[in-house]
């Protein structure tokens, strides 16, 4: 018989909402994985049987990003944050800037580091108006010659997100897209380095995915600690040193949720739904919900928002929470309402959300 399980209504910011049936395999094959007698975390990292999760996960992630062979898949640690000290030790050359786009927190955790280790500026800011908006296409400014452009595909805390990218010809497109990859169909081809903690749309925290293009580790900088040069990983497989095995499995079974539910596209479409449940009601609520970010702007992972008075909100949270929606305050910098709805969130999650917003204004005009 199988037990009744309470699943509540995540809509955290990451760690993240995992699939229900990835989790229940996970569990059925915790003990025994595959017949070996022990868990996948007690293989060793060398043995065959991981190694067929290991390649299984990176052709995964191949197959559903279209991913040219003109680029690495790799599984890196250290978050997305290390990234942002990585980029510049292996890409910022003496001699040369990077550029960097600012939408958000996360873009200035990256330019902060970027300034620590070589020359930096920003091709564009929309830190006016408290980053409600992906600053546009002409707006950027950089140059030929730079080492590279730096953006942020998503904004996890103010709930923006690019819906285009810049053709930045012979300078490196590098982007953080932790919080949307996989979220859409993106045009891998465009981007040097893509890069993203896995907590939100792939998986367990533990693992970061990169994309890099081949070409790029030829021109990358020498003098750097082994375990911090993309090239060590990518000749090695990403098995240099002991990667994170389990979260690494859980990585690949998502991957397989989102082959069996149709791919990208699929998904895409059902975030895009998912995302309108609630922008639907925020823009028909006579400004009761207003939302944070432009229109032209929003983000389809999260979405942000204010009540009208700091009291209303708090009630609003509270009832929320009562209601059993978990993870609706916005981020402690910004304070407001975000729903987190990535991949892994059902569209019910966000169909039951809407009807509470609609109902707790009704019952608060
Ligand atoms: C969550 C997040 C990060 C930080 O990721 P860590 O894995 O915790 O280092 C960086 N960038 C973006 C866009 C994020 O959403």
């Amino acid at each position: 018989m199988k037990l009744q399980v309470h699943r509540t209504y995540n809509f955290n910011a990451g760690p993240s909402a995992l699939p229900i049936s990835v989790l229940e395999k996970a569990q059925q094959e915790l003990i025994d994985f595959r017949g070996t007698g022990m868990s996948v975390m007690e293989l060793s990292h060398r043995s065959s049987t991981y190694e067929e999760v290991h390649n299984q996960a990176i052709s995964s992630l191949k197959e559903l990003l279209s991913i040219p062979d003109t680029h690495e898949v790799l599984f890196l640690q250290g978050g997305a944050s290390l990234q942002f000290s990585m980029i510049p030790m292996n890409f910022l050359h003496t001699g040369e800037k990077a550029a960097y786009v600012m939408t958000g927190s996360w873009s200035e955790k990256a330019f902060s580091e970027g300034k620590l280790l070589g020359e930096v500026y920003q091709a564009a800011s929309a830190k006016e108006g408290n980053y409600r908006r992906i600053p546009k296409l002409e707006e950027l400014q950089y140059q030929t010659g730079d080492a590279y452009l730096h953006l942020t595909s998503n904004n996890t805390i103010y709930g923006t997100q690019w819906k285009d990218y810049p053709d930045t010809r012979d300078v490196p497109l590098i982007a953080d897209m932790s919080s949307d990859i996989l979220s859409k169909p993106i045009d891998i081809s465009r981007f040097a380095l893509i890069y993203a903690g896995a907590q939100k749309n792939l998986g367990p925290s533990g693992v970061t995915v990169v994309i890099i293009r081949k070409d790029l580790l030829e021109k990358a900088n020498t003098n750097i600690p082994t375990m911090l040069k993309y090239s060590t990983h990518v000749k090695n497989n990403s098995l240099y040193n002991t990667p994170p095995t389990f979260g690494i499995y859980m990585l690949g079974e998502v991957l397989n949720w989102i082959r069996e539910l149709g791919g990208v596209g699929a998904i895409s479409e059902l975030n895009e739904r998912k995302a309108l449940l609630i922008y639907d009601v925020i823009d028909n609520s006579n400004d009761f919900y207003v939302g944070h970010a432009d229109k032209d702007s929003r983000s389809l992972m999260n979405i942000t928002f204010n009540l009208e008075t700091e009291e209303l909100e708090k009630k609003f949270l509270h009832q929320a929470k009562q209601e059993g929606f978990v993870g609706v305050n916005g981020h402690r910098s910004i304070g407001g309402c975000r729903v987190s709805a990535y991949n892994a969130v059902p569209i019910e999650a966000c169909q039951a959300f809407s009807e509470f917003m609609i109902q707790f204004q009704k019952a608060n005009k």
